[in-house]
C-alpha cells in the first residue's frame, strides 16, 4: 500500500488555508473526480475518495489540529478496513470527552454544561450544527492561581438577520439539489469500499438557494461581534481547554450552534514557579539571620507568612509549607517549597566590616565544617600524589 498522501497536498492548499479556501477546493476537486463524471474511472474514483477524506478531517478545526500535530496517525480515518471515525462531532464520541475528564477531572466538565448528551452535527431536514471554534487565550499567573473572569470581544458567524439563515433572498425560496436529487448525499467509489458523502454541490443540504441573499451572500451566516464573559476557575494550566457549550458558530436552518473552546496559556511569574500544582520560590536570607536564627517573612499566595529558621540553616535549603501551592482542578492544593539562599551583604560602612573582621578573626574551624572539610580532604590528596611521585 502507498503511503499516504498529505491531506493538504491533496486539497492543493497551503497549511494554512482559511476554511474558505478549503471549502473552495474541495468543491473544485470533488466536481472533477466525482464518479457520476467519471463512470468506469477507477482512478478517479480513488481520487475522488482521497479529496473527500482530506476534506472531512481538514475542515474540522479538531481533526485538522490533530491532524497538523500528529498527521495522519491522529486522524485515523474511516475510509480504510480497520480505521475508527473519530466522528465529526467527536465530543459526541465520547472521546473528547474523556479527554475533558482528564484535564479538568470529573464534574468540572459540567459547569461549561458538557458531560451530557452531545447533538448530531447533521440532522433531519438540512438542519447543521454550528462550527465549533478554538481560541488561545494568554492569561496571567494570577488568573490561572485565584480564577479570573474575561471578556471576550469575538467576531462569529452568526444567523443572518436578512434572511433568518436561510441563505435566499427575501422573497424567493430554496429549490432542490439536482447532483443529489435532494439527497445531500452521493455515494462515492465503487465494490466493497462504497462511501456517502456528504454532496459537494448542496453540501449535503439537499437544497441550494435559488436568489441569494444580497447581505449573506447566500451563506445564511454573517460575521457578528460576540461579547463572551469567560470564567476561569482557579488552577488552570498551559494547555487547560475551556469549552462553552453552544457558544460557537450559530447552526444552519435550526441546526444547534457549536461550542467554543478556549485554549489556555499560562505566563510565567516573578515570584512563583510552578510545576503542575507545586509552586516553588526563593527566599534570600541574611547569612546572620541563617547563622543565629529567627524569623523571616515570606511570601506565598495567601499573602506573607512568617517562618521560624533554625540557627545554623545552611545555603540552598528547602523549606516546604503543606497546601500553599497552586489550587487543582482535581481538589487537592499543592506545596510551596522554599528555597534559601544565603545573601552576601555588600555596601557596607566602617563599623559593619569592622564587626565582620572581628567576627573572622574569632572563627575557626568549628564554624565552617565544610571549609575545614575540604581542606582536610585536599591535604590528604597531596599527600597521596607525593607518595605516588616518590615510587616512580
Ligand atoms: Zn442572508
Ligand atoms: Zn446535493
Amino acid at each position: 500500500m502507498a503511503a499516504k498522501r498529505d491531506y493538504y497536498e491533496i486539497l492543493g492548499v497551503s497549511k494554512s488555508a482559511t476554511d474558505d479556501e478549503l471549502k473552495k477546493a474541495y468543491r473544485k476537486l470533488a466536481m472533477k473526480y466525482h464518479p457520476d463524471r467519471n463512470p468506469d474511472n477507477q482512478e478517479a474514483g480513488e481520487k475522488f475518495k482521497e479529496v473527500c477524506e482530506a476534506y472531512e478531517v481538514l475542515s474540522d478545526t479538531q481533526k485538522r489540529q490533530r491532524y497538523d500535530q500528529f498527521g495522519h496517525d491522529g486522524v485515523k480515518s474511516s475510509f480504510g478496513p480497520g480505521g475508527f471515525d473519530f466522528g465529526r462531532d467527536f465530543t459526541h464520541a465520547g472521546d473528547f470527552g474523556d479527554i475533558f475528564e482528564t484535564i479538568f477531572g470529573g464534574g468540572f466538565a459540567d459547569m461549561f454544561g458538557g458531560g451530557g448528551s452531545r447533538r448530531q452535527r447533521r440532522s433531519s431536514g438540512g438542519a447543521q450544527r454550528g462550527d465549533d471554534l478554538r481560541f488561545d487565550l494568554e492569561i496571567d499567573f494570577e488568573e490561572a492561581l485565584f480564577g479570573s473572569e474575561r471578556q471576550l470581544d469575538l467576531k462569529i458567524n452568526d444567523s443572518c438577520p436578512a434572511c433568518h439563515g436561510s441563505g435566499a433572498a427575501p422573497g424567493s425560496g430554496r429549490e432542490s439539489c439536482r447532483q443529489c436529487g435532494g439527497q445531500g448525499f452521493v455515494v462515492a467509489g465503487g465494490g466493497f469500499f462504497q462511501v456517502r458523502q456528504p454532496c459537494p454541490i448542496c453540501h449535503g443540504e439537499g437544497s441550494i438557494v435559488k436568489n441569494p441573499c444580497p447581505t449573506c451572500h447566500g451563506n445564511g451566516r454573517v460575521k457578528a461581534p460576540r461579547h463572551i464573559t469567560l470564567r476561569i476557575p482557579k488552577g488552570v494550566e498551559t494547555g487547560s481547554k475551556l469549552r462553552l457549550t453552544g457558544k460557537g458558530e450559530s447552526g444552519i436552518r435550526g441546526g444547534p450552534p457549536g461550542d467554543i473552546y478556549v485554549v489556555l496559556h499560562v505566563r510565567e511569574h516573578k515570584i512563583f514557579e510552578r510545576h503542575g500544582d507545586e509552586l516553588a520560590c526563593s527566599v534570600p536570607v541574611s547569612p546572620v539571620t541563617a547563622a543565629l536564627g529567627g524569623e523571616i517573612q515570606i511570601p506565598t499566595p495567601d499573602g506573607y507568612a512568617r517562618i521560624k529558621l533554625p540557627a545554623g540553616t545552611p545555603n540552598g535549603k528547602i523549606l516546604r509549607l503543606r497546601g500553599k501551592g497552586m489550587p487543582s482542578l482535581h481538589g487537592r492544593t499543592g506545596d510551596l517549597h522554599l528555597r534559601i539562599e544565603l545573601e552576601t551583604p555588600v555596601k557596607l560602612n566602617s563599623r559593619q566590616k569592622k564587626a565582620l573582621r572581628d567576627f573572622e578573626e574569632q572563627s575557626g574551624e568549628s564554624n565552617f565544617a565544610e571549609t575545614a572539610r575540604l581542606r582536610k580532604s585536599v591535604e590528604n590528596f597531596y599527600k597521596r600524589r607525593d607518595a605516588l611521585r616518590k615510587k616512580s
